[in-house]
């Protein structure tokens, strides 16, 4: 049996416009490299159901999709719909399992209407929290903080945890959780708004511009008086090369990732780190976040009880409107955004 929100077949959509992969960009993407495809909504058959998009996610892990090289995940192929997680409402439903009416959490991708047959989508509760954040700070950004500064840093009260892309989705939270610890929080980050975000609102003990700051291992050892001993590396390149010189004995390194190099046609030269990790006995290990799927209840949890105490504080950059996907993309490459960058479709 199929059942509808509006009670009216008539007014469910018939199209559907999805973002197709045009080109494999050379550097940064451009808008060119997409094209805005309109396609026929299918009926429903038994066990699926057709939803809305509501927020989709625009997370800088869509930028290596985009090559045609096959890295932990296969490559967008051309002609492809563009992946990410969505957040919609189920308009229509032939799935015993969802009404119309629910928000659902799922990996549709850039399409403004999609048809699933209910696996991978989760059910939200919209008077838990907004449902924007399963795709922030209570979704993959927020499970990638918390699991790869808790279980790969192990910070302990009192040592000092340095964060990269600190105004980003990913590094917000993880400055904020070390500070939840009793770390000291030293954040770094592509802009002074950004940077009195981090100092002021969320708690971070101090930040610095890396874009108008020229000497990053004085300002880091300023900044650090007493070394590093956790780094929580989102960006990779010129800022994390400054880290080593400053780390502590026993340091410990999340590799979480690199996106100063995600649109470089060749790779940059860079210094030899390993003597540091060498003479400091420090580790730095590399994580998917995927490996620790098993554990998003436990992290999920934690974090939602930590927003309700105020002890976490999240932010969202939204842009409006589905034709506007490829520019939030090329957007949260350069640094647009603040906290999470979603694409809302009202
Ligand atoms: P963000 O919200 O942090 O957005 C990306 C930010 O990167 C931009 O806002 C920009 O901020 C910064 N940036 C862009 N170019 C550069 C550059 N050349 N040098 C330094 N910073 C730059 O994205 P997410 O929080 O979603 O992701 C953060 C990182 O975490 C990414 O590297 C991503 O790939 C990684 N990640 C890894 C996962 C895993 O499983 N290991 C899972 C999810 C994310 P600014 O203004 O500061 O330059």
């Amino acid at each position: 049996m199929t059942s509808t929100s509006a009670g009216a077949p008539s007014a469910l959509p018939t199209v559907s416009r999805e973002f197709v992969l045009a080109a494999r960009p050379v550097g940064m993407p451009k808008e060119s490299d997409f094209s805005l495809v309109s396609v026929p909504i299918p009926a429903l058959t038994d066990g699926r159901l057709l939803v809305r998009s509501m927020f989709l996610s625009i997370d800088p892990y869509m930028r290596g999709r985009m090559n045609g090289v096959r890295t932990y995940a296969d490559p967008v192929n051309i002609g492809e719909v563009m992946v990410g997680g969505a957040v919609g409402q189920v308009l229509q439903s032939a799935n015993l399992r969802f009404q119309p009416g629910d928000i659902v959490n799922g990996y549709w991708g850039w399409r403004e209407f999609a048809v699933s047959d209910g696996a991978g989508l989760r059910k939200l509760d919209p008077n838990v929290a907004p449902p924007s954040t399963s795709l922030g700070v209570l979704g993959m950004p927020g499970m990638t903080a918390y699991f790869g500064l808790l279980d790969i840093c192990q910070p302990k009260a009192g040592e000092t945890v340095v964060v990269s892309g600190a105004a980003g989705a990913v590094g917000s939270v993880a400055g904020q959780i070390a500070k939840i610890k009793g770390c000291r929080a030293v954040g770094i980050a592509g802009g002074d708004d950004k940077v009195a975000w981090l100092t002021g609102e969320l708690g971070f003990d101090a930040a610095f511009n890396y874009k108008t700051t020229e000497n990053y291992v004085a300002k880091l050892k300023e900044l650090c008086p007493n070394g590093i001993d956790c780094y929580f590396d989102n960006v990779g390149g010129a800022v994390t090369d400054a880290i080593f010189p400053v780390l502590n004995t026993k340091a410990r390194i999340s590799i979480s990732g690199q996106i100063s190099q995600y649109n470089l046609s060749k790779p940059e030269p860079r210094p030899a780190v390993f003597g540091y990790l060498l003479t400091k006995t420090a580790r730095a290990e590399g994580f998917l976040i995927y490996q620790f799927a098993e554990r998003f209840p436990e992290g999920i949890a934690q974090m939602a009880q930590w927003i309700r105490e105020g002890k976490l504080k999240y932010r969202e950059t939204i842009v409006e409107g589905f034709e506007n996907m490829p520019r939030a993309l090329i957007g949260v490459l350069q640094g647009e955004n603040t906290g999470k960058m979603l694409v809302a479709i009202r």
